[in-house]
């Protein structure tokens, strides 16, 4: 896993039929956005987990990447992206939790820059070995505790957080720009809603985008 495969075309389970399957599935589960679609199409997932997952890397499913981690089902990451993009391409960008660097690949060129923070040290360097393989180059990938967001950079005009927290973390409430969007899973397992908090004049506009289910959002690294 650890080193390089610039090889990533031509094996056949990043064959054409494949991805259209899971773009079509996407589709019928209620994802509009075609540049968000036709980016997911085109983006080689399986490098992104171990070669003996590598076969599934095309289904519609969370997989493993270590340290209790899952590297998100590819319907969750369409959703997110939908939703901070709904509204206009946000100029930078924070993520929180960005695991195996899965869901950062597919936000990479709806942002002007990426800002991402993952609290577990060995997954860093895994993402940073695959942005490059893919020649990603407006990300900002750090170790820390992204529950305090990334205050030196702040204000972002998007936030997209991977991981649900109990409550709504305020720091990174405090890090959105006027207009900005902070899209975040809260709540328990098991009960937790996908939230968009958005800055408007009047004050942080609330929707709830639905249920979902991801790994708990812990405070400290790992
Ligand atoms: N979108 C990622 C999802 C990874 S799962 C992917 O597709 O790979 C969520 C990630 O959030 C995990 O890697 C976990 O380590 C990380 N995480 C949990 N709490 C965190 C925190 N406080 N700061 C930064 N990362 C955190």
């Amino acid at each position: 896993m650890s080193t390089p495969r610039p090889n990533h075309a031509g094996i056949g389970m990043t064959s054409a039929r494949t991805r259209d399957r899971l773009v079509q599935r996407l589709r019928d589960q209620g994802i509009t956005n075609l540049s968000v679609l036709e980016r997911i199409r085109n983006l080689p997932r399986h490098i992104f987990v171990d070669e003996a997952l590598a076969s599934r890397a095309y289904e519609d499913t969370a997989l493993p990447i270590g340290w209790g981690q899952t590297i998100s089902q590819p319907y969750i990451v369409a959703r997110m992206t939908e939703a901070l993009l709904a509204g206009g391409m946000p100029e930078k960008v924070l993520e929180v939790g960005f695991g195996c660097g899965y869901q950062t690949a597919v936000l990479a060129p709806f942002a002007q820059r990426i800002y991402s923070i993952e609290r577990i040290e060995p997954l860093v360097k895994r993402a940073r070995a695959r942005l490059k393989e893919l020649e990603i180059r407006n990300v900002k990938l750090k170790h820390g505790d992204g529950m305090k967001g990334w205050p030196t950079q702040a204000p972002f005009d998007g936030i997209l957080v991977a991981a649900a927290p109990l409550t709504l973390p305020e720091a990174l409430v405090k890090q959105l720009a006027p207009g900005g969007r902070l899209i975040v899973p809260v709540g328990p397992e098991g009960q937790q809603q996908l939230l968009r908090l958005t800055r408007r004049e009047s004050g942080i506009h609330r929707e709830v985008l639905g249920p979902v289910s991801f790994v708990p959002l812990l405070a400290g690294l790992g």
